[in-house]
């Protein structure tokens, strides 16, 4: 049992739910929940780099982003229940498969059982550890999986608590995401890569460009050439936004696609500040990304 879960303060939302009664604001009781478990090819190339990525899509988010394209598992809450020793499972299977790293997607309400299966496994885990997160993290969460975590994968998805509030009902978003992304970093040290480009160690930080929301990306840009050194960093910036026909009304800006212009802008300030990481082909944008949750590797 992990005690934490009977007055969860996991993640920034701090909602104190007693987790094996019922849900916390992450829509997730007390028992780890995911709805895929499979090798992954769409990733960044030193994510995913020969057989693809042994990513876990775990169930639930404290997030909930209006335009979220998982929105089936994070917000539908689709999965299937596990446990500690059947995550490990999980990964030593992924492993068997030829997984180029252990991908533990939207992690963070279940980080108890995750630390606990990886200190079963530890000994025989051969591949990478890549926590792939939204960014809305606590440090003290965080530090549960020092030592056991070899990869960052966070979001930096805004620097405005404006449009932190109105996009995913987080206000103090950013101090969280870049307090966050600071702790990756001292966990992880200095970037890291296999002969095959795979990367072993270090922290990648993903954005997705969003339409109308260029400046605030670029002052996402700035940041991280402020804060952190392209030793220890990559950036990925993304450019996959999508407009689902679910994006509510009350959101008539996100009913489009993200501009050339807008894209390349934010591109060329990461370049000039000296960013080093990965770009977007425009042809990424599509539903073809969303993967197909059929609880495959997980029942
Ligand atoms: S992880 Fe879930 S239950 Fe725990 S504080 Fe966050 S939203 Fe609440």
């Amino acid at each position: 049992m992990n005690d934490i879960y009977s007055h969860c303060t996991l993640c920034p939302r701090r909602c104190g739910a007693d987790r094996y009664s019922g849900r916390g604001y992450c829509g997730m009781g007390a028992v780890p929940t995911a709805a895929k478990a499979s090798l992954h090819k769409w990733e960044e190339p030193c994510i995913a780099y020969k057989n693809g990525a042994g990513t876990v899509f775990f169930t639930g988010c404290s997030l909930h982003c209006v335009y979220c394209q998982n929105s089936v598992i994070s917000s539908e809450l689709y999965g299937a229940e596990t446990s500690a020793e059947g995550l490990a499972d999980i990964f030593l299977r992924l492993q068997e498969q030829g997984a180029d790293n252990i991908e533990l997607v939207t992690p963070t309400h279940f980080v108890p059982d995750i630390a606990a299966a990886l200190e079963m496994i530890k000994q025989r885990l051969a591949v990478p550890v890549v926590y792939n997160t939204g960014g809305y993290e606590l440090v003290e969460t965080l530090r549960r999986l020092d030592g056991l975590i070899d990869v960052y994968l966070p979001d930096i998805k805004y620097h405005s608590p404006e449009l932190s509030a109105k996009y995913s009902n987080a206000p103090d978003y950013f101090g969280h995401a870049s307090a966050a992304v600071t702790e990756m970093i001292r966990q992880t040290g200095k970037l890291r890569f296999n002969d095959d480009g795979g990367l072993l160690r270090g922290t990648v930080i993903r954005h997705l460009v969003l339409p109308g929301c260029r400046h605030d990306s670029i002052r996402i840009m700035e940041w991280i050439a402020e804060n952190t050194s392209p030793e220890q960093v990559l950036v990925s910036i993304m450019n996959q936004y999508t407009p689902f026909d679910f994006i509510p009304d009350a959101f008539p800006e996100l009913k489009r696609r993200v501009t050339k212009m807008e894209y390349n802008s934010v591109v060329r300030r990461a370049s000039e500040l000296g960013l080093d990481g990965f770009t977007q082909e425009k042809s990424a944008v599509g539903e073809q990304y969303v993967p197909d949750f059929d609880l495959s590797g997980i029942v």
